[in-house]
């Protein structure tokens, strides 16, 4: 299934006259958005890689985290976050009371750049689509954007990550928080009382809209 006939998809299931679907209709719906992302070239990243790391996770989670691309180990796995950086990413996720099946995880492209350079703006623009649905169809009560590249494209903006770390924005209606990403902490441990100041504004909005 092409990206763009999931809205006729979804109505097809139903979805029209109900507000929150079931964690089976999305995982259902999501399927295919997998599938049509295993075929992908829309961009250059497809040339080289081993795996498209589409994500994982609760599709009904209500907190997604979105870094910025498969490295080494995720795209020889097939799995986000799964080398050190992810490591990492697991104990902050722990730190916030969740186990790493309760969340959902993703980058904002699916393909590993090559020897791990940042994605570019036609590649994340190219991957946007996935990315996009993704959201829409497990509507989580907050985005995490993890690092320079997803901040930059979930805020709109080329601030610094100091800058737009720890800052309440939003991204197609669901609030955004910008936090320092796993790899920059696993080299600046310092930085790690930021996050973790960041986390607990996340926590204390999911806790505000707990149950609504
Ligand atoms: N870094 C990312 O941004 N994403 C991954 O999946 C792994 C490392």
């Amino acid at each position: 299934m092409r990206p763009r006939d999931l809205g006729r998809y979804l109505k097809d299931l139903g979805w029209a006259s109900s507000p929150v679907p079931p964690a089976d209709a999305v995982v259902d719906a999501l399927e295919p958005l997998a599938r049509a992302a295993e075929k992908c070239t829309l961009c250059r990243l497809a040339e080289q890689r081993r795996s498209v790391v589409f994500g994982e996770g609760d599709p009904r989670a209500a907190v997604m985290f979105i870094g910025e691309g498969p490295g080494a180990d995720e795209d020889r796995t097939g799995r986000p976050f799964v080398g050190q950086a992810g490591q990492l990413l697991d104990r902050m996720i722990f730190a916030m009371g969740f186990e790493r099946s309760q969340v959902y995880i993703t980058n904002i492209v699916k393909c590993r750049p090559p020897g791990n350079r940042d994605p570019q703006e036609d590649e994340v623009a190219a991957c946007a689509p996935y990315l996009d649905q993704q959201i829409d169809l497990i509507a989580p009560k907050v985005l995490v954007a993890l690092g320079k590249p997803a901040s930059h494209r979930l805020t709109g903006t080329k601030k610094p990550i100091g800058a737009l770390r720890g800052r309440w924005s939003s991204y197609r209606g669901i609030p955004l928080m910008p936090v320092f990403h796993p790899a920059y902490l696993l080299r600046t441990p310092t930085a790690k009382r930021e996050v973790w100041e960041d986390l607990k504004k996340i926590m204390q909005r999911l806790d505000s809209t707990a149950g609504g």
